[in-house]
């Protein structure tokens, strides 16, 4: 599937809810789902009530589009959240927060996941001391995340880090900022995740 190259703020306004895809902007009153919250396009604003099928549509769609993945991977992802024991809509989190560029961006390294995306490719990071340039990476517990020495000036690297208080550090993830260095402690639970999504609903979407 092609990549999605047009306004981000627009998935937002789709999706009628903040899916924090700009960095700075999306904590401004420039937000566009603060100034218009409706779905963007000429009958926006005229949408009737969903169908139960649109519902689960469109929360597939939320969750794909804060993680920034393309539909196959997406329900890869699923495959394998199902393949596992336990429950399959919080392995299927689980999963999608474990990735590099995720993670990258939970720690603060990055503004935003595409961002953190770019920077994982151009090889800014390591993963256990290892080069480690594919955003995709599954880390595991007590991996440790790192900027590679010759990145720790980038300017994009330095301003995230300043801003990362406003978001906060989730639990599962410890950062040691002076040294540039991350560790992902443990698989985040359900309730540390704090994502405003119901993942049950994808599940349902996939299991027809
Ligand atoms: Fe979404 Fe951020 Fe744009 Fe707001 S500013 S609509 S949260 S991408």
């Amino acid at each position: 599937m092609a990549r999605y190259t047009g306004s981000v703020c627009r998935l937002c306004r789709r999706e009628t809810m903040k899916l924090y895809l700009k960095g700075d902007r999306c904590y401004s009153d420039k937000c566009a789902v603060e100034r218009r919250n409706y779905p963007p396009g000429q009958h926006g604003q005229g949408r009737g009530k969903l169908s139960n099928y649109g519902t689960q549509l469109r929360e597939k769609q939320r969750i794909r589009r804060i993680y920034g993945l393309g539909e196959k991977q997406f329900r890869d992802y699923f495959k394998e959240a199902d393949r596992q024991k336990g429950v399959t809509g919080t392995n299927f989190l689980v999963l999608l927060e474990r990735r590099l560029d995720n993670t990258v961006y939970r720690l603060g390294f990055a503004n935003s996941r595409a961002e953190a995306r770019q920077l994982v490719r151009h090889d800014h990071f390591r993963v256990n001391g290892k080069k480690a340039n594919i955003p995709s990476i599954l880390l595991r517990p007590g991996d440790k995340i790192s900027v590679a020495e010759s990145s720790r000036q980038i300017g994009a690297i330095n301003d995230s880090l300043e801003a990362l208080p406003r978001r906060g550090l989730p639990p599962w993830l410890d950062l040691d900022k002076a040294a540039y260095e991350g560790v992902f402690k443990i698989l985040p639970t359900r309730e540390e995740m704090n994502l405003p999504v119901q993942e049950q609903l994808v599940v349902e979407f996939y299991s027809k």
